[in-house]
């Protein structure tokens, strides 16, 4: 389960907005399962079907994350035009079992849709995301 503020999730939705068409990406951090954090990234492979976070800016995020004494609890983009569920190139993509992956789907731009995956050894489970 992951625990997400409806004001973090408002602030993820909005960058998701302002970068499409092109899919927004981001880290998020915090502690068990609840995201107290969120690291903007940029989309180094700026497109409206891929993201690629940029290796320099990823890292200097994750050693934030150590300085605070938070985790990386997972990463989050956008599907500008299809549901909030991975797509082939995302389980491709997806090196980190333990960490949640989080899509917001701006398909129905009125009410995006954010769900939570565990992606490993390409097999995805849903997770229920709480808003609080
Ligand atoms: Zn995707």
């Amino acid at each position: 389960m992951l625990i997400l503020s409806k004001t973090l999730l408002d602030e993820m939705i909005e960058q998701c907005r302002r970068e499409a068409p092109d899919e927004a990406c981001g880290i998020l951090a915090g502690k068990v399962s609840k995201i107290e954090k969120v690291y903007r990234m940029d989309n180094a492979e700026k497109g409206p079907a891929t993201f690629f976070m940029d290796p320099k800016e990823q890292f200097k995020a994750m050693k934030d994350i150590r300085q605070l004494g938070l985790e990386m609890i997972g990463i989050y983009h956008s599907h500008v035009a299809s549901q909030a569920y991975p797509s082939g190139h995302d389980v491709e993509m997806a090196f980190y079992p333990e960490a949640s992956y989080v899509i917001i789907s701006l398909k129905n731009m009125e009410s995006p849709q954010v769900r939570s995956f565990k992606i490993a050894e390409g097999e995805i489970t849903e997770e229920e995301v709480r808003i609080v």
